[in-house]
């Protein structure tokens, strides 16, 4: 069956079909390092998670590249910032080096917990530095780039469709508008960004840099998705995935500058994931709602509550994230579990077996439901159509059990169908649930309260330090012991 996606670069559903006959190549941008990921982060890695697993669902291979931004994004996105990876080393009095690997591990470490799998490539800026001088340096041999006293500028007016993919017109963008922001007196157009800042004026300090034909210096912060995605894709590429919030100026300056260096398109589909909010509101700071995984796991949710709740809603939908609503996802969620593992029970021994008319009907049911399921992913990734068929076979399944209707194999084959759409959605339906905590963690908790419980508080003190440097707290509430997550 085609698959169908909303292409933001037509602004239209359109049929997809991969350049290379049998293969997909999948390029979505990562996370920038300075900090945790929060949910929000989190709701558009597990909408490209979908979108790989339904591609390879209908027999694509794909190969999934995606980059760690570990240098040169500046605050407010925006040349005039500061650069987020020094603000977090002078924030946590580590290195920059530090910090990234730091926050890199914590964004790994989280994704299993949400069952996203890791991309094919997973590539740091600082490790492709030699790549995006390349792309630099052929903008500027063909004349869409120049250099300054502090900087090497990407020229926006030199790059005729620039602004096209975000529906803005040069002329209709207000750059350097605020007040706030210092503009470059060299810049030729407001609008001009950064591919390579030099080591000099506010980056004299710079802690991350490299030699390059223009000094020393790093790179800006688009550049970097350019290099890593010709190197590991070429160029063209099939799909290419982010948020709306890199619409403009992350996206509209990653396709002008592979367009401009390569005279071809960067990729045939852009798919945008709509934001998740809180309350109604942006998730910010300084409004303190910025949720990590280890709050949703803290609070008692498994991470895949968080998933399914996600998958509640389209992903080109705004999604509002109260606790109530991850609640109501996690009784959902349980639902289909309990219903799936009723049915892996079966009917209880010695019953009668139901007759062949009774089989042939429940296998209409489940091939239509298998069509219906097909149908809403491949129509730009419906899942919460792909939810509702899953939930309705379930029930129907467990409607059967309830008419004790028919027995044995008809029944567990919708247990079977249901495992395989899970291959898609990854809600780990039917496995047993697992713990956040691992069970070391667990084991040294035990022993701790064992030793408290004997009132040897020296050596319960102990197992407490201990279980804090693998990154968890043993709390003592009125309900017992509670464990939680601390890095
Ligand atoms: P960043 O770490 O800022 O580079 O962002 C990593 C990814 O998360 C990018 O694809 C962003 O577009 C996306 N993103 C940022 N904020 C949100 C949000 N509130 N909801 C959904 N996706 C977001
Ligand atoms: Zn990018």
């Amino acid at each position: 069956m085609a698959v169908t996606l909303y292409n933001y670069r037509t602004l239209k559903k359109e049929s997809f079909r991969p350049l290379q006959q049998g293969s997909v190549g999948l390029y979505t941008c990562g996370p920038t390092v300075y900090n945790h990921q929060h949910i929000g982060n989190y709701r558009t890695y597990i909408f490209e998670d979908v979108l790989r697993r339904a591609l390879e669902w209908n027999g694509y291979r794909v190969r999934h590249v995606m980059n760690i931004t570990d240098v040169g994004h500046l605050t407010g996105d925006v040349d005039a910032g500061e650069d987020k990876l020094e603000l977090g080393a002078k924030r946590e009095k580590k290195t920059v080096w530090e910090v990234a690997r730091f926050y890199t591990r914590s964004f790994l470490r989280d994704l299993p917990l949400l069952n996203i799998k890791r991309a094919d490539v997973v590539a740091p800026a600082t490790a492709h530095i030699a790549d995006q001088i390349r792309v630099i340096r052929r903008l500027v041999a063909r004349g869409y780039a120049y250099e300054t006293p502090t900087a090497v500028y990407f020229d926006v007016r030199k790059f005729k469709p620039y602004g096209k993919y975000s529906h803005q017109p040069l002329a209709k963008l207000k750059i350097g508008a605020r007040a706030e922001v210092i503009q470059d007196p060299a810049k030729r157009h407001p609008a001009d960004f950064a591919l390579w800042f030099k080591r000099t004026g506010k980056f004299k300090h710079h802690a991350m840099h490299w030699p390059s034909p223009w000094g020393d210096g790093f790179p800006g912060w688009h550049i970097e998705c350019s290099a890593i995605s010709s190197k590991h894709l070429g160029q063209p590429f099939d799909i290419h995935t982010g948020a709306v919030d890199h619409i403009f100026p992350h996206h509209t300056n990653e396709i002008a500058q592979s367009e401009a260096a390569y005279g071809k398109p960067l990729a045939r589909f852009w798919l945008e994931g709509a934001h998740l909010v809180v309350d109604g509101r942006k998730m910010s700071k300084s409004l303190g709602n910025v949720y990590l995984i280890r709050d949703v796991i803290n609070r008692g949710f498994d991470p895949l509550d968080f998933r399914y709740f996600v998958l509640g809603a389209h992903y080109r939908t705004q999604l509002n994230f109260t606790w109530k609503a991850l609640a109501a996802a996690a009784r959902g969620r349980a639902g289909l579990s309990n219903a799936i593992e009723r049915i892996r029970r079966g009917p209880s021994a010695g019953r009668r077996s139901g007759s062949l008319r009774d089989e042939v009907e429940v296998l209409k049911v489940v091939a239509a439901a298998e069509r219906q399921f097909r149908a809403a992913l491949t129509d730009d990734l419906n899942t919460p159509k792909a939810l509702a068929v899953v939930n309705e076979l379930l029930h129907y399944g467990n409607s059967l059990l309830d008419r004790r209707l028919p027995t044995g194999r008809a029944v567990r084959i919708i247990g079977m169908t249901v495992k395989t759409f899970d291959r898609v959605l990854g809600l780990g339906l039917g496995r047993r649930q697992k713990s956040a905590i691992p069970n070391a963690v667990r084991k040294l908790a035990a022993e701790r309260e064992a030793f408290r419980r004997a009132k040897r508080w020296a050596e319960a003190d102990k197992l407490r330090e201990r279980i804090k440097k693998l990154g968890y707290l043993a709390e003592d509430t009125v309900d017992g012991l509670r464990l939680k997550i601390s890095r």
